[in-house]
């Protein structure tokens, strides 16, 4: 698919991979410890290695490619946008901005009607940050453990999990809690309804404690992701919302991974009725990654705020001509394609059942969760004891052996801890999810192997 016969294909993947190693230093990694895998092409749901191996992306690449790889339409936008202007100062008004604005604007929940544009979802975050603390003139802003909000110097402490550790240099007025999460509950609860109650009684403590006056946000991933794709039970969403009204606590609701068709719905936030945040942070499948882009989307009360006062914030390339004709042909493509109403569709029809179907023969799934193509199997030693199949914040042998026999079958794995994620595009189709539940329901065998 890059026009190269396999001899040339495999040459220049040689070569890249000799100067990656040679030159690039990798995000996350012990740099003489890694072998990268090289991808060459990409088509669809499909992407191919250096070899000139197809395998199905069922990891949509970070989940970011909700549109599948090389659409025509965003790669004809972005080629016709590169050819008529590459680049403006963001002070300027230009057409792909301000029409991106307005189909993110339309399609974000309640008014968040005003679009700050940023390279990706940690600058959204930060920016995010940035508004609800200025607004309020409060500084300390609650998180979530069992979260990621990006790799910047407040998105990262804002993440709960072990990446922040390294990072944390306690200066930033972060204040973590637990949120819901029943599989592993830190509450004791026994249903949702409880697990519900119990969570939002601990974070309502957690504000007091900390004192209401002093915190500017709470944080959260409407659907959290990298976490582990736990869906918030009945009620705890619109119990936070309640929390931030009765304090004045601004709701930030993080949609970076889960926005953008990925849940089946435009946002994640939809899926809990009559819940509304504040500021919106989006990236990824905004435009599918195709050109860096992110953004918040802000409520007319904070957006109020900077009318006669400047926002103290910037970005050289706040949306970008580039990556926002990216994100007019996406949504574009998405709406006219119907590729929401595929991810919700194949979600409910194929995957939800399709690995459930695997949980009942396989021993080492201790949980399957999700919906629309945002999915995770929780694998575990033993199910009557839960201990995961990786330790909290580090990897096992059991989970390399399952994510190579995937890879050697075809198919390329988002892989979190003790959590296999099945995020496909939101484009996937019926043949192409059931080929990738065929290999994992093989590859599961070596981690059932793992069970006691
Ligand atoms: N927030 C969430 C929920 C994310 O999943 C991510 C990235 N996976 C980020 C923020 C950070 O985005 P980026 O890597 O584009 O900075």
């Amino acid at each position: 698919p890059n026009g190269l016969t396999l001899t040339a294909a495999r040459q220049a993947a040689a070569r890249a991979y000799e100067l990656d190693r040679r030159h690039v230093f990798h995000s996350w990694s012990a740099q003489a410890q890694i072998d990268p895998m090289t991808i060459s092409a990409s088509q669809g749901c499909y992407v191919w290695d250096g070899e000139g191996n197809r395998l199905l992306d069922f990891s949509s690449q970070l989940v970011n490619t909700n549109i599948g790889h090389q659409h025509p339409k965003v790669v004809a936008a972005v080629q016709q946008q590169a050819a008529k202007l590459c680049t403006v100062a963001p002070q300027h008004v230009n057409d792909a901005r301000s029409e991106a604005a307005r189909l993110i604007a339309e399609r974000t929940p309640g008014e968040l009607n005003k679009i700050f544009f940023t390279n990706g979802g940690a600058e959204a975050v930060e920016h995010a940050v940035r508004l609800a603390r200025l607004h309020t003139g409060r500084h300390k802003v609650l998180a979530r453990y069992r979260s990621y909000h990006g790799g910047t110097e407040t998105a990262i402490n804002l993440t709960g999990d072990p990446r922040r550790w390294p990072n944390d240099h306690g200066n930033s007025a972060v204040v973590h809690f637990f949120g819901p999460f029943l599989y592993r509950t830190q509450f004791h609860a026994g249903d949702e309804s409880e697990e519900t109650e119990r969570a939002l009684a601990h974070l309502e403590q957690t504000i007091a404690f900390e004192g209401p006056s002093t915190i500017a946000a709470i944080v959260l991933e409407s659907i959290p992701g990298t976490a582990g794709i736990m869906i918030p039970p009945p009620g705890y969403l619109a119990g936070v919302r309640a929390l931030c009204d009765k304090y004045g606590i601004i709701f930030i609701a993080d949609e970076v991974m889960s926005g953008f068709g990925r849940t089946g719905k435009w946002f994640a936030i939809e899926h809990f009725e009559g819940v509304t945040p504040d500021l919106l942070t989006f990236a990824k499948g905004v435009n599918s990654g195709y050109v860096p882009l992110g953004g918040v989307a802000i409520s007319p009360a904070i957006a109020a705020t900077f009318d006669n006062r400047a926002y103290p914030g910037g970005l050289t390339y706040s949306g970008h001509p580039l990556a926002t004709a990216a994100a007019v042909a996406t949504i574009t493509a998405m709406a006219d394609e119907g590729i929401v109403e595929n991810a919700a569709e194949i979600g409910a029809r194929v995957l939800g059942p399709g690995l459930r179907e695997l949980a009942e023969h396989h021993p080492s799934i201790g949980e399957v969760r999700g919906t629309g193509v945002f999915w995770a199997l929780e694998l575990v030693r033993d199910r009557a004891t839960r201990e995961p199949l990786a330790p909290y914040g580090g990897t096992s042998a059991a989970m390399t052996e399952v994510v190579a026999a995937c890879r050697a079958a075809g198919l390329l794995m988002f892989v979190n801890f003790n959590r296999l994620h099945v995020v496909p595009p939101c484009i996937v189709s019926e043949a192409e999810a059931k080929e990738g539940l065929a290999i994992l329901d093989r590859a599961l065998t070596v981690a059932d192997q793992h069970t006691s």
